[in-house]
């Protein structure tokens, strides 16, 4: 999997970073595309000055429906219609997400021509296709909130093709059913158990996604031990209380919620627009000092998991 910050500034942009908006491209689902988790204003522009296509994505999840989260969804919706693509869309986020979008595509006499589903969820399984599953925990913010945690299914061990040539079992169409831990029978008679010859299962990666939120207990569940924890970081350590007065977390209170939930590494995003670059440097180093394996999230910053 990989992510890719297509903005991360809170509340309203800066001339060098743009609202909310994060990619997710999987490379196990059935077209290797690409999840969105929120859509602010101006992320269709963001996707232009990205190697991302609009036409990729297969479903966007909403954290919740403040405007520096959704208000790209419209333009970005239309203009992939336009664009003449006819791959289905899903759409993930809280109560009152649908009358959003169908509303603004009414009042402006707009429509999509691709299949679109809008699915408003609650806590929970948001999604499994068998690949790749999806959960959403409850955050502490001033309106109905989510958090994502995204998780791969293990996968079947490695073939042990040396064991199998040293056992004389000969190389053939089979070796893909011997993969998957299917039982063959080879043109000799002989009747071989995949699993016999199969490694440990390989195990999944699993990210998760923060929407805006004060300290949570929550953060614990969501993040138990992912590969990547993406939370906001909008404003100091100093300002803990303006920013949990207002549903937001500081650098150090993300820190501490990444370290105390298990996470192998944090990527803080979602700062205040009164931070400039040098000042995130400073945010960063606030972070380290609890969670020394953080990494600040930049527009169009990529990251491997
Ligand atoms: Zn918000």
């Amino acid at each position: 999997m990989r992510l890719t910050f297509l903005g991360t500034c809170a509340g309203t942009p800066s001339l060098q970073r743009n609202v909310t908006a994060i990619a997710l491209t999987l490379r196990n689902t059935r077209s290797g595309g690409t999840w969105l988790f929120d859509c602010g204003e101006g992320t269709q522009h963001q996707f232009m000055r990205s190697p991302l296509k609009p036409g990729k994505l297969e479903k966007i999840f909403i954290t919740h429906l403040h405007g520096d989260h959704i208000f790209g969804l419209p333009g970005l919706l239309t203009s992939r219609s336009m664009g003449g693509v006819a791959e289905p869309l899903t759409l993930y986020g809280p109560k009152g997400l649908r009358t959003f979008v169908e509303t603004s595509l009414a009042l402006s006499g707009s429509f999509v021509t691709f299949p679109m589903e809008i699915v408003e969820i609650g806590s929970g399984l948001v999604c499994d296709d068998g690949k790749v599953k999806v959960t959403a925990y409850p955050m502490n913010h001033v309106i109905e909130c989510y958090g994502y945690r995204i998780e791969e299914h293990d996968k079947p061990g490695y073939l042990d093709g040396e064991r199998l040539r040293a056992d004389g079992v000969p190389r053939g169409a089979w070796y893909q059913r011997l993969k998957l831990g299917e039982t063959v029978e080879l043109e000799d008679g002989r009747v071989i158990d995949g699993r016999d010859y199969l490694g440990p299962p390989i195990k999944g990666k699993s990210v998760a996604i923060f929407g805006d939120t004060a300290p949570t207990p929550v953060s614990d569940l969501l993040a138990d031990g992912v590969d990547v924890m993406v939370h906001e970081t909008t404003l100091e350590a100093a300002m803990a209380e303006k920013a949990n007065g207002r549903g937001h977390s500081t650098t150090v209170q993300a820190a501490t919620a990444a370290r105390l939930a298990g996470a192998k590494s944090l990527i803080a995003t979602h700062f205040s627009s009164r931070y400039n670059f040098t000042d995130c440097q400073r945010l960063l180093d606030e972070c380290r000092a609890i969670f020394p394996h953080t990494e600040l999230a930049r527009d169009f910053a990529e990251f491997e998991v």
